[in-house]
């Protein structure tokens, strides 16, 4: 019996992908295009709470815990308030701070765009070896 692939559904993309294969990416690549704020074009900075809009220069705060598969960016900041170091590690986390702007992604299934991180680079590393822990 033939199937019609154009009946499927799409992947569900939040299911484990076990027979993915797997690759080592630096921070920068794998955080470039990660969404940002909680909805389109709402995203403020931590630090004074000041609005942030596509094409502004953006510093977001993002680890990953050792045996974590994803990476979370929890703080974004503005020029002013970017913090130039991490004040203060975790053991067993990987943590950055990354410069960059911030540029919209589209999201086709919901119809809509979001925020993203473009443009990233490393202002601050803090390796899972160095802080105190959790
Ligand atoms: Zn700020």
């Amino acid at each position: 019996m033939a199937t019609d692939d154009r009946c499927r559904p799409p992947v569900e993309l939040a299911e484990p992908l076990e027979d993915e294969p797997v690759v080592l990416a630096t921070p920068t690549q794998v955080l470039t295009g990660h969404q940002v704020g909680p909805r389109a074009d709402a995203a403020i900075c931590i630090g004074c709470g000041d609005p942030l809009h596509e094409t502004d220069i953006v510093f977001a705060y993002a680890y990953r815990c050792a045996e974590a598969a994803d990476w979370a960016v929890s703080r974004l900041y503005c020029f002013s308030c970017a913090p130039k170091t991490i004040k203060s590690p975790t053991l067993g986390t990987t943590e950055v701070v990354m410069g960059g702007r911030l540029g919209t992604i589209a999201l086709p299934t919901l119809r809509t765009h979001r925020l993203c991180l473009t443009e990233l680079k490393i202002r601050a590393v803090s390796p899972p070896t160095e802080g105190c822990p959790p």
